[in-house]
């Protein structure tokens, strides 16, 4: 018999902190396994696109091309989309009968699952996180009687990295220029989608145009970035405070500033 669920008032966790508990076990022998996985909008980070595209081993060209679609959001910037089989499921690539193939790399948005951000310009000023936790009436997860709070919940999940190298991508689309310039210059927006999403055309076009010869870039980040996306990743963030914000992160060689190059 399935219990009868409270309703999110009634447990009391409209919002929860890091101290407050949610009922939730998801196991592989619930009737309701991998429905989540279905007809579902999945808005993709940069660094959920660098894991994943890892993952399968291919580059990020072929990733974007593949599993995902982009629009234009509220800000004129580029904002990237899992995309969901053409089928009548209309299921999650990744999705298999035993589960998620990429489990060990999912997205952030499936990490925290059936948790969902709340943000308020409180909770923002605070500089805080808070959660609430999702109303899905298919989930059996749901009725479980295994509580767990939210700080165990987020750690063990594997989102404190995600959220470690989330920050300085919402310091960039956070920024209050872009709050009140709404970017409509193709150029910027496909320079954005470049260094957030398509990090392999990123590196190359570091590596092999002339960017090395017009930019002071320290001769160990340039070898890090050769090897590690991490490192890649920071720098394309660098190049878009410098490119898109203005900010004095990056310096010009000087015979480039003297119009020799
Ligand atoms: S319990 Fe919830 S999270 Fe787990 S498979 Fe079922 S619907 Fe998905
Ligand atoms: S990425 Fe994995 S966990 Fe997320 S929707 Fe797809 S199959 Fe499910």
């Amino acid at each position: 018999m399935v219990k009868k669920r409270l309703s999110k008032e009634k447990q009391g966790l409209t919002v929860l902190t890091p101290e407050n508990d949610f009922r939730f076990k998801c196991r592989q022998d619930l009737d309701c396994f991998t429905r989540c996985c279905r007809n579902i909008t999945i808005v993709l980070t940069p660094y959920d696109i660098l894991r994943m595209k890892n993952a399968l081993n291919i580059l990020s060209v072929e990733f974007l091309a593949n599993y995902t679609v982009s629009m234009i959001g509220d800000a004129g910037l580029p904002v990237v989309l899992l995309k969901m089989n053409d089928n009548d499921e209309k299921n999650c690539p990744f999705v298999t009968r035993q589960g998620c193939r990429i489990y060990p790399d999912r997205p952030w948005t499936c990490r925290i699952y059936p948790l969902q951000p709340e943000s308020s310009k409180i909770t923002e000023k605070a500089g805080k996180q808070y959660y609430s936790v999702m109303d899905v009436p298919f989930c059996l997860g749901l009725d479980a009687d295994k509580s767990l709070t939210l700080a165990k919940w987020i750690e063990e999940q594997g989102v404190p990295v995600y959220q470690k190298m989330e920050a300085p991508f919402k310091t960039i689309t956070g920024n209050e220029f872009l709050g009140r310039n709404k970017i409509t210059n193709r150029n910027i927006q496909e320079m954005f989608y470049m260094a957030c999403y398509d990090l392999d055309r990123f590196k190359r076009f570091v590596l092999e145009s002339t960017f090395l010869e017009r930019f002071e870039v320290e001769p160990e980040v340039v070898e890090k970035i050769k090897e590690d996306d991490v490192e890649l990743y920071y720098f394309a963030m660098r190049w878009l405070e410098y490119g898109l914000l203005g900010q004095h992160v990056l310096k010009v060689k000087p015979d480039v500033m003297g119009g020799k190059k």
